[in-house]
């Protein structure tokens, strides 16, 4: 018997959506079932990401840096604004459209390469055998496809002793519908959210305090440059707080009362809105059927080879929901790559390779092993590192906070990671990406030519630096 589709997808992020159109492209017949409302109750692509993730962060995030540099950063350049003021509902619309275009693109694309957009709940039976219940629908339809692909993304982790009421204690979706700018802030976890939508409040005028469990801050980053950026977080106004355990957070009268603990003991304090970001968990629930023999792994991804076959055979799992950074990129990657092996090309991911970036200002990003990294594994490196107080057109534009740092293997000098913390350091990386993936040296990007005056001149610098040669950097001069 005829099977419906060549391949059905499951979930509609930038895993999903990306590995339905590379299928499309391959000439295979393809359905895509999502189930994303968005909050006026019409089906939307683009899962988390570009629903209540990486784009409207990002919108936010630019409108919140405009507004803070009125205010804080271009009287030195003569720009005096007076009566400055920020209209949230303009700003909450903007981001609306933003989304929405995005959003709707992409159904444009699938529209244009013929993809089945199915509006609904997905669940697979078992190998070729998914079951569709649409919007509308109670019960489901059973659809048959030879290749199943699963990319349900993932959801906000939940605390017992925070729990969320949709409008005083919320997630990250809810910090990006605040209709006013709260006075007091609490944000739970100091990791990549918790740093991008405090970020967000507090230039917009909010008292902000991050509240983080570890006694580090940012342990998968650099801790060199960790520290820089706490400093400067610290002076934009966000108060982190290491080594903080909550004990409860919950709305009492018009505020929400939060007792936590640090080394200073137990403290109460009162916050008009909690966010709580304390990291994601896969989205694996009524995604299987018990009777399909889905494995999952200890960590309730679900399990995967490197090439992300699951346990079944014919069924992948790629994105947030599978082991590895739930990162938008990732997660596209794996989707091209699952779907051009169904078409027996040899395709791979390069796990090592996938960039990091947190878009604070200035931004940080990094890519490869930090060094705490290498000297735990004992690979000999070399580092160079140059600040952006060094370069001109960082000058220029008054960003001088941070530096470049590479990593080169001692003997071969190939390039092992590049860390920014900086103006554009989400750019820069990718430039060390690019040399990374072409197996480069640092000695490559050494004698590579960088236009003047570029941020990326400090990439060349440091690549300089690792010899000993960084020709704007004082320092003892290498002799050949
Ligand atoms: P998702 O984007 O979560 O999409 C999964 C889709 O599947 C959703 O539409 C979901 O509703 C649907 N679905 C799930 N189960 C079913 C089912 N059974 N049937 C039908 N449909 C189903 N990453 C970055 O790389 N850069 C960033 O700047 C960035 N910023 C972020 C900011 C925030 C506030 C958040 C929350 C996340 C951010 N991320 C960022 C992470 C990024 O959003 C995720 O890594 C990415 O969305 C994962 O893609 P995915 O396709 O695996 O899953
Ligand atoms: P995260 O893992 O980055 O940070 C969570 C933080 O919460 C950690 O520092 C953790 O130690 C802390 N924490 C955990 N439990 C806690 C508790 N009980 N009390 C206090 N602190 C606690 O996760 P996130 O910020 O929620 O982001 C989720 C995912 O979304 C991440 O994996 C991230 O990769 C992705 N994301 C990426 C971007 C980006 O690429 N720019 C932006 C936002 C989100």
């Amino acid at each position: 018997m005829d099977k419906d589709y060549d391949l059905i997808v499951i979930g509609a992020g930038p895993a999903g959506y990306v590995a339905a159109l590379r299928g499309a492209q391959l000439g295979f017949k393809v359905g895509c079932i999502d189930n994303w409302l968005d909050p006026d109750g019409k089906p939307s692509l683009g899962g988390t990401c570009l629903n209540a993730g990486c784009i409207p962060s990002k919108a936010l995030l630019d409108t919140s840096h405009h507004f803070s540099a009125l205010r804080t950063e271009y009287a030195d350049q003569g720009i005096l604004v007076d009566g400055l003021r920020i209209d949230v509902d303009t700003m909450l619309a903007r981001k609306r459209s933003v989304v929405t275009a995005l959003t709707q693109g992409i159904a444009t694309l699938f529209k244009a390469q013929d993809i089945d957009w199915l509006k609904g709940h997905g669940q697979l039976l078992g190998t070729g055998r998914v079951g569709f219940t649409a919007h509308d629908r109670k019960t489901p339809k059973e659809l048959t496809a030879d290749n199943v692909i699963l990319a349900p993304g993932s959801t906000p982790i939940a605390l017992d002793s925070a729990p969320l009421d949709g409008e005083y204690v919320v997630d990250s979706t809810g910090a990006l519908e605040f209709t006013d700018v709260p006075k007091r802030l609490a944000v739970i976890g100091a990791g990549v959210i918790g740093l991008e939508l405090g970020s967000v409040w507090n230039r917009l005028g909010s008292e902000v305090t991050l509240l983080e469990a570890q006694p580090d801050f940012l342990p998968i980053a650099d801790q060199a440059l960790a520290r820089t950026a706490l400093k400067t977080y610290t002076n934009q106004g966000l108060q982190i707080k290491l080594g903080t355990r909550i004990k409860s957070a919950k709305l009492s009268g018009k505020s929400v009362r939060t007792v936590f603990e640090d080394a200073s003991g137990e403290q109460q304090e009162r916050y008009d809105r909690v966010i709580v970001a304390v990291g994601r968990r896969p989205n694996t629930t009524g995604l299987f059927t018990n009777e399909s023999d889905l494995l999952l792994d200890e960590r309730g991804c679900i399990h995967v080879d490197d090439f992300c076959r699951t346990n079944l055979p014919g069924v992948w799992a790629i994105g947030d929901a599978v082991r590895g950074p739930m990162l938008a990129h990732k997660g596209e990657e794996e989707g091209v790559m699952v779907v051009e092996r169904i078409a027996g090309q040899n395709s791979a991911t390069e796990p090592d390779l996938i960039p990091s970036v947190i878009y604070t200002t200035p931004e940080f990003a990094w890519v490869g092993p930090t060094e705490q990294k290498l000297k735990q594994a004992g690979i000999p490196y070399r580092s160079g590192r140059f600040p952006f107080a060094a370069n001109g057109r960082a000058r220029a534009q008054g960003d001088v906070e941070g530096e470049v740092k590479l990593l080169a293997h001692a003997e071969t000098d190939r390039l092992l990671a590049a860390h920014v913390f900086g103006p554009s350091a989400s750019e820069l990386v990718q430039q060390a990406v690019i040399a990374m993936s072409m197996e480069a040296t640092s000695e490559d990007l050494a004698r590579t030519i960088f236009a003047h005056p570029t941020l990326s001149e400090s990439v060349h610098e440091a690549a300089l630096a690792v010899d000993g040669r960084a020709l704007h950097m004082a320092g003892k001069p290498k002799r050949g």
